[in-house]
């Protein structure tokens, strides 16, 4: 999954631009590289949480290539981010597989601690309560 990062990164190295450095930061290849990390590491741990995940990873790193990138750019982390989407979203264990952590549902039960039972990965949260899917699809469509 985390190889997903590496590719994006990979078909957009030769584009970037490296402008000038100041002192010792990390540089624009350096910049890319942990955005694209950050984003599919949120796209496989804060899912439903992040609405927009191509458009907020090419926001991120749009102003790392030139101008005549920029479309190239999108498409590339389009088709990545999709497809990490896709996977993640067929594949309820991967999460677990990635991060370590058990998937648990969103909900909060009636003594205010996070529920902990295994969410379905179509909308994360648990069979019990499958009502707050459907509250929040209301609200989404209101
Ligand atoms: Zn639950």
């Amino acid at each position: 999954m985390y190889q997903i990062s590496r590719s994006i990164y990979r078909e957009l190295e030769a584009e970037i631009v490296e402008g000038r450095r100041w002192g010792d930061g990390p540089t624009n290849h350096a910049r890319v590289l942990r955005a694209c990390e950050a984003a599919v590491h949120r796209l496989a741990t804060d899912r439903h949480y992040f609405a927009r995940p191509s458009r907020t990873l090419f926001n991120d790193i749009r102003t790392y290539f030139p101008m005549s990138a920029q479309l190239h750019v999108y498409s590339v982390v389009d088709r990545y981010m999709t497809f990490a989407a896709d996977y993640l979203a067929s594949r309820p264990t991967a999460v677990m597989e990635l991060t370590g952590h058990k998937l648990e549902c969103r909900a909060t039960t009636r003594k205010g601690t996070p529920c902990q039972r295994m969410p379905l990965a179509r909308n994360g949260y648990c069979p019990s309560h499958q009502h707050l899917a459907e509250t929040e699809e209301v609200l989404a469509a209101a």
